[in-house]
């Protein structure tokens, strides 16, 4: 066995998924993805990293990406489709985001669930060394915490939800809600984004299980189980280095040009995701320039709607309308090699992203719910001038910290108008007291010091028992 004494569990590898057919293995820093988030914490660290590579079929021994030891999980095309687009991603991605979109129940999905978590826990089981910190990642591996423990007692296992924990209205609706609390709560500690979902969890645990929370504790089977919120953040200085840089600088400063120079340039970056509130936000731009409040191209909007989840019905839809209301928008207000839209489904990687974050005037982030939205930060962090604004919707999981930014609920159009102009009227070339404030609590809450106050919490949760 490995000397394994930090081992994180996640649904992916961070690595691309090419390197199994090109032999090429690369840090993957994939939108959305833990990867990219986990990399500043883990890279160069004695740390096992178990997940499924992205290709399903068996898959090749892994060499280890920047000092991390991979070890792969195996998915078939079967799993694939019933448990990561299946259970997680249309039964409880949508019922722990608001229901925007309706979840979907198939009783296969949930044996295809059992069946992969308890592969992802028979590998952790397998590899991590005796008295190991386990750190299972996010609502695809709800299980694992319980079905590891269940092997290993020895282990100190740490669970931690990345999207939102939703209120018992609708955990309630889950067929198999208890299975899904117990197997969380194998854990010493589970941790949350706010600290609002660590209450939803609380009062299920109760209801569903009749145990007594305590502020931050459930007692349940003789353990103890801690719980608290750890708000995720980004690797702050790496962003803000990109932000410095001189090629970066200049390619802002191309932008725009190329853009024709507008007055102001509002820019959103979401995964085309139903819960990013895109087309609320496009409802309310066109409303804007209907209105004549706003003209374009004097001011123009930049959205980057990166491809997600292609082959589930209800993202395929979202995608056609939103690129159907895009159309009609540049077909309305647009000119001959003049948009009033930008519209750009692809990824981008962090230096262009860097350089998007700052030829913005308004960074437009308003989800209908977030667990936590990682590009409201690194906005802010990009920003070392010190200008812009940042909208921001109260249902994102930052709103909670970065409480300086135009907060809006946006599911009220006529307020998410009314705020996005109040953005845009602010002076955008003059440094403003609450990028300041924002930045300030960036620098000090970033990656590493989630990363540290989580698994410190964990050590001292599993020091007791
Ligand atoms: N991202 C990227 N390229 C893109 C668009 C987004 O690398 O073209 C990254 C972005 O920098 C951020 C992540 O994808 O780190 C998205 O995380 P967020 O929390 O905002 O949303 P999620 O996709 O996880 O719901």
């Amino acid at each position: 066995m490995r000397d394994a004494s930090l081992v994180v569990v996640a649904s992916r590898l961070p690595v691309n998924d090419t390197g199994a057919s090109e032999g090429v293995f690369e840090w993957r820093r994939s939108p959305g993805g833990l990867g990219g988030a986990l990399h500043p914490v883990l890279s160069n660290k004695p740390a096992t990293w178990i997940g499924w590579g992205g290709i399903p079929g068996p898959s090749p021994a892994l060499p280890d990406v920047d000092g991390v030891h991979l070890v792969p999980v195996e998915l078939s095309e079967e799993d694939f489709r019933d448990h990561y687009e299946g259970f997680a991603n249309s039964t409880l991605w949508p019922l722990y985001h608001d229901a925007v979109e309706p979840a979907v129940h198939h009783r296969r999905w949930w044996e295809a669930y059992q069946r992969v978590n308890q592969r992802y826990a028979d590998a952790a089981a397998r590899v991590a060394a005796h008295g190991a910190v386990v750190w299972v990642q996010d609502y695809h591996l709800q299980l694992v915490p319980a079905m590891l423990r269940a092997q290993r007692p020895d282990l100190r296992i740490g669970f931690f939800l990345h999207v939102p924990f939703p209120p018992p209205e609708l955990f309630m609706q889950l067929p198999r809600r208890a299975e899904l609390l117990r197997g969380m709560l194998g854990a010493d500690l589970v941790g949350f984004q706010r600290s609002h979902a660590v209450h939803n969890f609380h009062q299920l645990a109760a209801k569903v299980l009749g145990v007594t929370p305590d502020e931050h504790r459930i007692e349940i089977d003789g353990r103890t189980v801690h719980t608290g919120a750890f708000p995720v953040s980004i690797d702050t200085a790496e962003m803000e280095a990109l932000a410095r840089r001189d090629d970066v600088v200049r390619q802002a400063a191309k932008l725009r040009s190329d853009l024709g120079s507008p007055q102001r340039v509002i820019l959103s970056v979401d995964r085309l995701d139903y819960t990013k509130g895109i087309e609320h936000r496009l409802k309310a731009y066109r409303e804007l320039l209907t209105d004549g409040r706003l003209k374009a191209p004097e001011t123009v909007l930049v959205q980057v709607a990166v491809p997600s989840r292609e082959r589930v019905q209800q993202y395929r839809q979202l995608r056609d309308r939103v690129e159907r209301e895009v159309g009609r928008i540049n077909g309305d207000f647009g000119r001959l090699g003049v948009a009033a839209v930008h519209y750009l489904s692809q990824v981008f990687d962090r230096t262009e992203l860097a350089a998007l974050y700052r030829a913005a005037d308004v960074m437009a982030v308003t989800p209908l719910r977030d667990g936590m939205n990682l590009v409201a930060k690194e906005f802010v962090a990009a920003r070392v001038d010190e200008c812009g604004a940042l909208l921001l919707s109260e249902f994102a999981g930052a709103a909670a910290e970065l409480t300086q930014a135009y907060l809006v609920n946006p599911h009220d159009v006529e307020g998410l108008k009314d705020t996005l102009i109040e953005a845009l009227e602010a002076d955008a070339t003059e440094p403003n007291e609450a990028m300041v404030q924002m930045r300030a609590h960036l620098r000090e809450h970033d990656i590493q010091a989630w990363a540290r106050s989580y698994l410190t919490a964990l050590e001292a949760a599993s020091a007791g028992r």
